[in-house]
């Protein structure tokens, strides 16, 4: 199956009160193990790279190639759609160019007038090509900038002018983080949530930094708008460790253990194991 954009599997998700799952990739094991688990589970599925993460697989041109043919290859036959994370203006606009089916720009560092009117351009070079668009309002917080309590809460009103731009969906802070949550962490607001989900009209909204999101809380913000679930920290650590086990038994010593495409399987594998279990909790499940 081809490539799609994301608005539908999006607009469909917020209809049907579940969740899509963005997968962070990094290499081709990665974009394997995201395909793999979206097949076996019958689920839509985005896929989705970082700017430094396309630049260390050698470029957007090289992602698009490689999600593409392994669809192809692997006789992928649910809905994928490959979208930028945290996209500057230039990187959305060449994402569009070389294929890939959604972008998202975050303008939220600048002026809020700023970050609207780039994001205007972005939605009508991408929509003219068939492409989605997610914007952010406010700004998510994270590891790099120090541990914080409480993520930030984005503005309601903020988040009303971004959606009448024609973005396809909206990232909002509400109270999520970046990387992994602090144990003093307050969780999600779901006021701010509600009161953004009101004001924005069924827009499907994203929550960035689902990884450590405790099971209610995710199933609780889906209930009320949340249509499109970050995942990349927690593939990240169950890749770490289960690549750490397998060193740490030794099994790297035994006969041909060192082939990188045995040292790499325990992890792969892990991650497809988390796709899988992630796309449960999100409710995507047959929903391919
Ligand atoms: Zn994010």
């Amino acid at each position: 199956m081809a490539l799609v954009s994301a608005k539908e599997m999006l607009e469909q998700a917020r209809k049907g009160k579940y969740a899509v799952g963005a997968f962070n990739t990094n290499n081709l094991e990665w974009t394997k193990a995201i395909l793999k688990g979206a097949q076996e589970s019958n689920s839509p599925v985005m896929i989705q790279t970082s700017m430094g993460a396309a630049k260390y697989m050698g470029g957007y041109q090289v992602c698009y190639d490689l999600v593409k043919d392994l669809i192809d290859s692997m006789g992928i036959t649910v809905p994928v759609a490959l979208h930028l994370d945290h996209g500057e203006y230039e990187d959305a606009l060449e994402c569009i160019k070389v294929g890939y089916t959604s972008v998202m720009f975050d303008g939220s560092h600048l002026p809020f007038e700023e970050n609207l009117e780039k994001a205007k351009e972005v939605v009508s070079f991408a929509h003219a090509n068939g492409v989605s668009v997610e914007c952010e309002v406010g700004s998510i917080g994270g590891e790099e900038d120090g541990i914080i309590g409480a993520g930030e809460l984005a503005d309601p009103k903020e988040c009303k002018l971004m959606s009448d731009t024609g973005i396809d969906f909206l990232a909002a802070g509400i109270g999520n983080i970046h990387g992994s949550y602090p144990e003093n962490w307050t969780g999600l607001s779901f006021d701010t949530l509600k009161e953004i989900a009101d004001i924005t009209e069924g827009k499907p909204l994203v929550l960035h930094g689902g990884s450590g999101i405790p099971l209610d809380q995710v199933q609780k913000a889906i209930s009320l708008g949340v249509s499109k679930i970050n995942v990349n920290t927690e593939c990240q650590e169950v890749f770490a460790a289960a690549t750490r086990k397998y060193i740490e038994e030794g099994k790297d010593l035994e006969g041909k253990g060192f082939d990188p495409r045995k040292l790499l399987a325990p992890g792969t594998e892990a991650v497809t194991n988390l796709v899988k279990e992630r796309i449960e909790w999100f409710g995507s499940n047959g929903k391919a």
